[in-house]
């Protein structure tokens, strides 16, 4: 062996090892998963008022989009009736889209999904209730009470992140112009409630917010966690412009990323 080709050998073997004591290390920068990470079922309702439906349609598509590459695995379905308890637990995340569980047997599913760690991003009008839904549990779990007012028309809003000190607002600006939607207050509010961190609000600088439907004054939570629970709810959802801004979509992935990662099974995106 030439003295070249010795060290040519030499270097090679240096630079395998360090390569490979950087993965062994746990220094490499990306883990690829080789399969689907977890699996998340998406619910919504087509015969629900069009502005909900445009919502929806485009929120399924928004999702999918995210599962490119099979990280992960999204089943749609616009009945929960198929899904009994025994097929829910299978799902790490539930999505609600402008639905909710109807009537007994699909309310103690998800109920009893809930109760067992389950997963669970609602937008809009999943959390609707007002005296006619006659579903207490429901309001413990979203931790605010019954529908109290909104503004109309659906417009944009200045937010604020109440807490950056949280994954997923810790990305996000403290103050950004979220796109057009209507927006709900509930009566009692999320904040009322100990069990309750409020992620993200209306300003108040928006007062007096709206046009026909004006809201004058009030705290106006529309993101939130009940701590209690692995759920995040979001109140955007009203109409074919939630998707328009950046700022707003990492709100939704974070969240998304947030709930999943908090398997009790463990965090699929360390596996
Ligand atoms: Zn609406």
């Amino acid at each position: 062996m030439t003295k070249n080709i010795r060290l040519l050998v030499l270097l090679t073997g240096i630079l395998c090892c360090s390569l490979l004591s950087a993965q062994n290390s746990g220094e490499y920068a990306a883990n690829y998963a080789r399969g689907p990470r977890f699996r998340a079922l998406v619910h919504y309702e087509p015969g629900a008022e069009e502005a909900h439906v445009q919502f929806d349609t485009q929120a399924i598509g928004f999702f999918r989009k995210l599962t490119f590459g099979e990280g992960w695995i999204m089943d749609v379905t616009t009945s929960l009736a198929d899904y009994p308890y025994e097929k829910l637990k299978d799902y790490n995340i539930i999505i609600s889209l402008n639905a909710a569980p109807a009537g007994k047997e699909q309310r103690e599913a998800f109920e009893k999904y809930m109760e067992n760690g389950g997963g669970w991003m609602g937008f809009h009008a999943s959390a609707y209730n007002d005296s006619n839904t006659r579903w207490s549990w429901y309001n413990k779990f979203l931790g605010c009470g019954a529908f109290y007012c909104n503004n109309w028309p659906p417009q944009p809003a200045l937010v604020e992140c109440d807490t950056r000190e949280h994954d997923v607002t810790r990305s996000l600006p403290q103050s950004f112009v979220a796109p057009a939607s209507e927006f709900y207050q509930w009566q009692p509010g999320p904040r009322e409630n100990p069990d309750v961190q409020v992620l993200v609000s209306i300003s108040s600088k928006m007062y007096p917010f709206g046009l026909k439907d004006v809201v004058k004054y009030g705290d106006f939570p529309i993101v939130w966690t009940n701590k209690k629970y692995r759920m995040i709810y979001l109140n955007m959802g009203h109409g074919d412009e939630a998707f328009i801004d950046a700022t707003q979509n990492l709100l939704f992935i974070n969240a998304f990323r947030w709930i999943v990662s908090r398997d009790p099974d463990g965090d699929p995106f360390k596996k």
